[in-house]
């Protein structure tokens, strides 16, 4: 390597050597879980920084999460200091948000648009499959939704698909059709959807080469982390990035003039000229984890790497760094049972290490008791509560996890299933902020016009809208003309009052041309927003107990408002709202660390912990009985088990239940074939299912375990401690217990024990989506809500326990 590398090459293989230090057009680096794909990467980039290969400006690196691009970033600068700012270190959505801000104006935009998450496609979808009558031809919102975002991940939109669809079907007919409305919609409202973030940025660079020019100069070294997972937008995104500047005439955007948001750090970097080669290009990934080609992705990105980008360098990487060989034998062993893949066998030095542990409980609490058990027994043997992950396949395991864990006092944090923005006063709280920054967007003024209850009802939203249309403005411009509605006085007093809400808050939020708003404008701007619009004092005179909860989110979301003004003091709003738009799955709110973390195996990608539960290792749950029958399934599922397999460093742990409740029904559970398939002498059965044939013996094993004292009796465990042991049929409420937990708004939320349903009211369900109740029956704690699922069909769900929340 060049002079003042040896620290940063130094430890590597040599294959990893290879890999940091190869120069030319495209590298692919393809290897297993744990062999330092994501080291290599970031040791790549402070190696071409450290030698003055490249500027940071010139360095894009994508991952898959924006936490991943938090720590790959924390790395680098460890590595090589404060030179490294100014690189972009982030997801694809974010890197083509900055980029969608900057250029947005190219085609009909303003750069405040909206970002929408799926709940918000999903309920602009509901109106417009209903004002087309759609679901007459089977459409739905959730089939319509999930059609659409395929077709955009593909690059495909409404006229090219009508171009090969089958037009004489009339429900095809009707699927172009509220597809074509819903992008004018999203037009309309100066707002994309997710998947347009990258499709429209791919459009954006081929519609005007000039503009891809400028980052074709700009961007020299281009790396992609989990490249395996990459869909056909992303790696068109690439493709168009990587291409030789094009030299294209027409005036490309100043990248240094200033709009308000400099997205181009003014640093004298070399950039290219029309007839250089494009940037170069390097990819890591590894095919059997490959995990989302439910959502479009696609392998042979990887396997027609070499012939996209002829002459590229392959580099294998085998040996793994992160697991003990018992850990890898078992993970081999596995996804050798995949056909079709490439034979590739990870290696490790570390030793044997200890056995696998299996454990089968008689229900899911019992399995939720070793593993809260199994945890503390580990934490007073020294291993940081921090260093150890319970993994699942779908959020709703979760449930049996977090109530075992409250009365075991075990610490813990939810990764992903917390859904914080997704709660309904969140949305609210969003959905008037949209309003002042992007007053375009309808739906978001729509969404708070009778939020709190003003009296405005649909009568007076179809007034507004028709006054708008018939007057050429917009919906929410038509508020400030209350008088001209032809509605009643009360009425037009309750709009004239929020109308001067919004403008109020705008003054603060988006203040005249040119002005910098002050730090705390975000957040002062929506304590205005809650305080005078009446928002929060409904929820405070009300008596819902889940209202009490709603106050406290929102105070928290209030307080994450007042974080960003601190780490980003020029923040405005619409980064602001840009922020909250791309929390993903692994990005989690509080980053406090001593706690377990909870997760789905899909979130659990590129992580890895000390101890690893892999939970639920059933028929039905892994492989998951929707994708075991189609095409593909069981071998993805497979490759998801591998990846949660993976993750761990020095003890795994694999756990089932032979029954299992769900929604108030009992079912009994077979143990997944994937078990079969680790070689029986790495798996060391605590208790396997031949054991487990009396209930009074799995009881009594739990009660051992609590008699040793497994509550709390450790030193650093001690703030959370519970004093006394709780007996099962003596246990505080859940609440009460939660209460001891920071931030721990979700469980809270879950305890729906006072939920208040009845036929009619719309719910959301963690698996299910939303769905209408049709009816309520029984009494109390055993209360039942037949539910009419929009996509997952009819379900009795025990209220009390079903992760649902009303809407
Ligand atoms: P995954 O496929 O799960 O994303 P990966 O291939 O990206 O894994 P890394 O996360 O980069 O692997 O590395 C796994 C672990 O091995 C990390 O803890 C890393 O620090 C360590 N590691 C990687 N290379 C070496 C090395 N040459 N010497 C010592 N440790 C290493
Ligand atoms: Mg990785």
């Amino acid at each position: 390597g060049a002079p003042g590398q040896d620290d940063l090459l130094a430890g590597l293989n040599p294959q990893q050597l290879e890999a940091v230090t190869y120069r030319g057009p495209a590298l692919l680096i393809v290897a297993g879980a744990g062999s330092g794909k994501t080291s290599v990467l970031t040791r790549r980039i402070a190696s071409l920084l450290r030698g003055r290969e490249a500027w940071p400006s010139q360095i894009l690196a994508i991952t898959f999460t924006n936490k991943a691009a938090g720590e790959m970033r924390e790395r680098v600068e460890g590595l090589i200091g404060d030179a490294a700012r100014g690189m972009w270190i982030s997801t694809f959505h974010s890197a083509c948000v900055r980029i969608l801000r900057r250029e947005a104006e190219q085609f009909g935009y303003t750069k405040s648009f909206t970002i929408y998450d799926s709940g918000d496609s999903r309920a602009l979808l509901k109106r417009l499959v209903k004002e087309h009558e759609a679901d007459a031809y089977g459409l739905t919102p959730a089939s319509v939704q999930s059609r659409i975002s395929k077709l955009k991940n593909e690059l495909s939109d409404a006229e090219s698909y009508a171009r090969q669809a089958n037009m004489s079907d009339p429900a095809e007919r009707v699927f172009v059709e509220v597809f074509a409305d819903y992008q004018r919609q999203l037009q309309k409202a100066n707002a994309f959807d997710f998947d347009d973030l990258i499709g429209q940025t791919v459009y954006l660079f081929r519609a005007f080469p000039q503009v891809a020019d400028t980052y074709r100069r700009r961007f020299r070294h281009i790396l992609v982390d989990e490249y395996q997972d990459t869909n056909h937008a992303q790696y068109s995104l690439i493709h168009e990035l990587t291409r030789p500047v094009s030299g294209a005439a027409g005036s490309a955007p100043d990248p240094y003039a200033s709009n308000g948001m400099m997205i181009f750090e003014p640093d004298p970097a070399p950039t290219a000229d029309a007839g250089e080669p494009g940037a170069s290009l390097t990819v890591v990934g590894d095919s059997d984890q490959s995990i989302y080609a439910f959502r479009g992705a696609d392998i042979r990105n990887i396997s027609e790497f070499e012939r996209d980008f002829p002459g590229a360098r392959v580099v294998l990487l085998e040996q793994n760094y992160r697991s003990t060989q018992n850990i890898l034998s078992a993970a081999n062993a596995v996804i050798g049972n995949n056909f079709d893949r490439k034979d590739k066998k990870l290696w490790s030095d570390k030793g044997d290490g200890d056995p696998i542990i299996g454990f089968t409980g008689y229900s899911q609490h019992d399995e939720a008791q070793f593993v809260a058990d199994e945890v503390e027994a580990l934490h007073r043997a020294g291993m940081p509560y921090s260093e150890m992950a319970v993994f699942y396949r779908t959020n709703s395991q979760s449930r049996a996890l977090e109530e075992i864990f409250i009365r075991s006092a075990v610490p813990y944090k939810i990764m992903g299933g917390t859904k914080f923005y997704d709660r309904a006063e969140i949305k609210d709280a969003l959905a008037y902020l949209v309003a002042v920054a992007n007053p375009a967007d309808e739906m978001s003024v729509r969404r708070i016009l009778n939020k709190p209850r003003r009296g405005i009802g649909d009568v007076t939203e179809t007034a507004i809208a028709r006054f708008a249309e018939e007057n050429g403005i917009s919906f929410r411009d038509a508020l400030s003309m209350p008088g001209q509605l032809g509605v009643g006085p009360k009425i037009q007093a309750a709009i004239g009052q929020l109308d001067a809400v919004l403008a109020e808050a705008a003054a603060i939020l988006t203040p005249a041309s040119g002005e910098l708003p002050p730090p705390t404008a975000v957040a002062d701007g929506l304590s205005l927003l809650l305080g005078k619009s009446g928002y929060l004092d409904a929820l405070r005179a009300s008596r819902d107990p889940q209202d009490e909860a709603r106050v406290e989110n929102l105070d928290e979301f209030v307080a994450v408002a007042r974080d960003f003004a601190r780490n980003n003091p020029e923040g405005t709003i619409v980064d602001f709202l840009t922020e909250v738009a791309l929390v993903s799955d692994a990005d989690d709110l509080d980053d406090e660390s001593g706690s377990v973390s909870l997760m789905t195996m899909h979130t659990a990608k590129g992580l890895e912990y000390d101890a690893v539960f892999v939970t639920g290792v059933e028929e039905d749950l892994i492989p998951h009985r929707i994708s075991a029958g189609e095409p593909g399934g069981p071998q993805e599922e497979r490759r998801l088990f591998y990846v949660g397999i993976t993750r761990a460093r020095k003890r795994l742990h694999l756990s089932l239940a032979m029954t299992r409740a769900q929604f108030g029904e009992v079912t009994v559970a077979m143990p997944s074939r994937f078990l079969q398939e680790i070689p029986a002498g790495l798996i060391d059965w605590r208790q396997s299912p031949g054991d487990v044939n009396s209930r009074g013996g799995m009881q009594s094993r739990a009660l051992n375990a609590r008699r040793q004292g497994g509550f709390g009796g450790s030193g650093s465990g001690d703030r959370f401690a519970v004093k006394s042991l709780p007996g099962r049929d003596s246990l505080k409420p859940l609440s009460t217990a939660m209460d001891k937990f920071p931030n721990r708004v979700t469980a809270k939320m879950r305890d729906n024990g006072d939920l208040e349903l009845a036929a009619g009211d719309r719910i959301r369900h963690v698996d299910f989506g939303e769905g209408r109740v049709d009816a309520v029956t029984g009494e109390g704690a055993k209360r039942i809500a037949h539910v009419r699922f929009d996509s997952a069909g009819q379900k009795k769900l025990l209220i009390k326990v079903a992760p649902i929340e009303k809407i």
